[in-house]
């Protein structure tokens, strides 16, 4: 199912700054498409908007070759689950799934016959009797889908569905989500502020910052080619350090860098580079640092364990901080310790001018 948001604007009474401002993004047809923000971005007003639940200033939104925007909520035929489970807690689980085929009038045998195939597709089976009370949190959301999926929805639509999960229960229902996805194709928009949940379940990415739409990409595209500083430090972890411009190169941690030729002096600039991606060395004991073409170098002021990687926390001279991960097969041999003086190699540091890649 095609889906295209175009210039999506939603101003709310007590707001000076709209809420959304001008959104425009399709989605992935029969994939996963995610707006991921922090929170208060505006991801969930284009949720509401999409479903019907909350009007727009100005906007459209087409599903199909159809604008939906004067469709109401119950005729879109789109499935939705949020956060909080809102399942009917007086109703067993097959009466909350059959909730939404009674409300379309389907047969008694249809329905019986529907909630038994989607409790196995939530893998559910043998859970039909059971209240909601009796059910796990990560069961009662599986429920939740298997309510919004009943109908055979156009859409499905997620606002934070684990958000109220902890974080095993969370990353299991991810994979869960994902293996159901590969499933039903069921075209998905969904909705997070977890940006390891967004780069490891979507098909597309649309990440959103203060009410705008900062970048829309493949996972992998967003996360390798960040189009702003915002979006490199939102989807992957990075270091962000600050500078200017000053004789045509951006001068950043004592180390500088390339812009383009029409930047003027004194401009903003930010280096952006992620802890995998900086290069520590021992200090000469000679001082013969001035031979390295960048000798930036910190403190170590913490190393941290991590089991899959090493972390280091280092206090640059130049008065920033970075934080560093290094495989301990690399830092091993390096024999290095708290206090130590090191090497920082920050050249492959992504440099961004007034919040442009440059
Ligand atoms: P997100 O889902 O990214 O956390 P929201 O879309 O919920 O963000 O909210 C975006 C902005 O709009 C926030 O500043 C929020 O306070 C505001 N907002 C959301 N809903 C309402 C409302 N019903 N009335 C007034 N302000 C709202
Ligand atoms: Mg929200």
């Amino acid at each position: 199912m095609k889906v295209r948001v175009e210039g999506l604007t939603k101003q709310f009474v007590a707001q000076g700054v709209p809420a959304v401002h001008g959104a425009t993004f399709d989605g992935a047809d029969g994939g996963i498409t995610t707006l991921l923000g922090p929170s208060g971005s505006g991801k969930t007003t284009i949720l509401r908007i999409i479903a019907g639940l909350e009007t727009a200033d100005q906007g459209t939104v087409l599903v199909g070759d159809e604008n939906v925007m004067n469709i109401p909520v119950r005729r879109r035929g789109f499935g939705v689950v949020f956060q909080n489970f809102a399942l009917f807690d007086h109703m067993t689980v097959r009466e909350n799934i059959a909730f939404g085929l009674r409300a379309r009038r389907a047969s008694r045998a249809d329905t019986e016959a529907r909630v038994d195939e989607l409790l196995a597709l939530v893998q559910l089976e043998g859970y039909g009797d059971r209240f909601p009370s009796q059910l796990s949190g990560g069961q009662r959301q599986r429920v939740g889908f298997a309510r919004a999926l009943a109908p055979h929805p156009k859409l499905l639509l997620l606002d934070e569905p684990f958000g109220a999960l902890d974080a095993r229960v969370r990353a299991e229902l991810r994979e869960w989500l994902r293996r159901l996805h590969d499933v039903t194709h069921l075209t998905t928009i969904m909705v997070t502020h977890d940006q390891e949940e967004a780069l490891d379940l979507s098909d597309r990415l649309v990440v959103m910052d203060r009410g705008r739409i900062q970048q829309v990409g493949a996972p992998s595209e967003v996360y390798e080619s960040p189009a702003t500083s915002f979006v490199a430090s939102f989807v992957g972890s990075a270091n962000v350090l600050h500078g200017r411009v000053l004789e045509g190169r951006a001068q950043i941690a004592a180390t500088s860098f390339r812009v383009p030729s029409n930047t003027s002096d004194g401009a903003q600039v930010q280096a952006v580079v992620r802890p995998h991606d900086i290069h520590i060395a021992r200090m000469p004991a000679e001082t013969a640092a001035s031979a390295a073409p960048s000798p930036v170098s910190g403190r170590i002021r913490r190393i941290v364990d991590l089991g899959t990687h090493m972390k280091l926390d280092l206090a640059l001279t130049t008065g920033e901080s970075v934080t560093v991960h290094v495989s301990r097969k690399e830092l091993e041999p390096l024999a290095l310790s708290e206090g130590d003086s090191v090497l920082v190699d920050l050249e492959s540091a992504r440099v961004f001018v007034e919040d442009y890649c440059v």
